[in-house]
């Protein structure tokens, strides 16, 4: 069988039999480490790069593996859980590691043992990892995301417990900078302020952070007009735009993931009949209907049921009818198409490509859901690695 998109196998030195049988998703680390690279210059700033949820669906050790070879451009690596921090530290990752999500006064411990830096923002757990002796951690300010962390007009009444245990970093986290609405530069402002009434309680060179992947994109229309360049403080934190997407338009950043189904079996459907789930959709005189192995059990969504196209041999070729669990349904009437061929429904095939953010934009889906759902069952191919 040939194939139109010959990059993994060609990267990896393996044959195409080399490649699952029936889905599969080819992550490019190559391009994820060039996407980094890129958000670093565009920040200028070390970054803590995000690899919370498996790396966005990715392959978070494999990441993290790929961007260590940034050097000093990488302060560290961006959890939210325990378990995240616990999977990257068994694969010999001993980079430094934030977790960016409140913890339970249990893990503190946990937390210690594994070398991770929390995100504190209580007095008593202040209190609590500086009697354990847990060394370094960041405070955490809200700032308007009202999610985590102490309000930033009420940092004042950490002072005491800053008196005790002084934290490495402070940080804060904007709900919408990609807007340009002026509610990241509020954010700012407030942080700003909350940084201020706390000049004297904070060590001289703490690490302050706030940019996310739409902080670092919102900022490079200032550069042409200001003399400030890149992210304020010491870090910023990308996430999904070191994975391609949500800021790829902005920033020019690479596609990343390429998920691939074979077309496992082939049929007519005669004028009048239905398919899939609900029989939503109903051929109009005889249609050639091919059915791909993968469906949202693989993370490709049944909001792309009846109006997502994938790619076969580098063409587009229309999703029929609802997606379901392990099997999409293609109309490939117009289309050339054998058992055993490739499509491919997110990414790049041949001169086709959909991006993460078309195929989200297609669905009315988060871009964020889209990449994390390819963690669910498809195996995931790295290639493009510079070891
Ligand atoms: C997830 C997360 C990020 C990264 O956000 P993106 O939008 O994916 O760039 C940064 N900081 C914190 C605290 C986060 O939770």
């Amino acid at each position: 069988m040939t194939s139109i998109y010959p990059e993994p196998t060609r990267a990896s030195g393996h044959s195409e039999h080399a490649r699952p049988a029936r889905a599969w998703v080819d992550v490019d680390l190559g391009a994820i480490r060039r996407n980094a690279e890129r958000m670093q210059r565009t920040a200028d700033r070390a970054i803590v790069a995000m690899v919370k949820a498996d790396g966005y669906g990715t392959g978070a050790i494999a990441v993290a593996g790929e961007l260590s070879g940034l050097g000093d451009r990488l302060w560290g690596f961006g959890v939210a859980t325990l378990d995240e921090a616990n999977a990257l530290r068994a694969a010999g990752v001993d980079a430094r590691i934030l977790c960016c999500t409140p913890l339970l006064p249990g893990e503190l411990a946990d937390a210690k043992a594994l070398g991770v830096r929390p995100s504190l923002h209580r007095d008593a757990d202040i209190d609590a990892w500086q009697a354990m002796q847990g060394g370094a951690w960041h405070l955490a300010i809200d700032t308007g995301m009202s999610r985590a962390g102490v309000r930033w007009d009420e940092v004042d009444a950490l002072r005491p417990a800053l008196a005790r245990s002084v934290p490495e970093g402070v940080f804060t986290h904007f709900h919408s900078a990609e807007r340009n609405d002026g509610s990241r530069e509020e954010q700012d402002a407030r942080f700003d302020d909350a940084l201020a009434t706390l000049r004297d309680a904070l060590p001289n060179g703490v690490l302050e952070h706030r940019d996310n992947s739409a902080g670092i994109a919102s900022r490079t229309a200032l550069r042409q007009t200001h003399t400030a360049s890149g992210s304020p403080g010491a870090l910023a934190r990308p996430g999904i735009g070191l994975y391609g997407a949500f800021v790829a338009e902005t920033l020019g950043l690479e596609q990343t993931v390429h998920l691939r189904a074979r077309v496992v079996d082939i049929r007519h459907v005669r004028d009048g009949e239905t398919v899939s789930y609900g029989g939503t959709y109903t051929a109009h005189g005889v249609r050639r209907i091919a059915t791909i192995a993968a469906g949202h059990g693989d993370g490709y969504r049944q909001a792309f049921s009846g109006k997502g196209h994938v790619l076969l041999h580098g063409v587009p070729v229309p999703v029929a009818g609802i997606v379901s669990m392990d099997m999409t349904m293609l109309d490939v009437t117009d289309a050339r198409c054998e058992i055993g061929d490739v499509a491919t429904l997110i990414g790049r095939d041949g001169a086709g490509c959909f991006s993460t953010d078309d195929v989200a934009r297609a669905g009315g889906i988060s871009p964020y859901e889209l990449l994390v759902g390819l963690a669910l069952r498809a195996p995931r191919i790295h290639f493009g690695g510079s070891t």
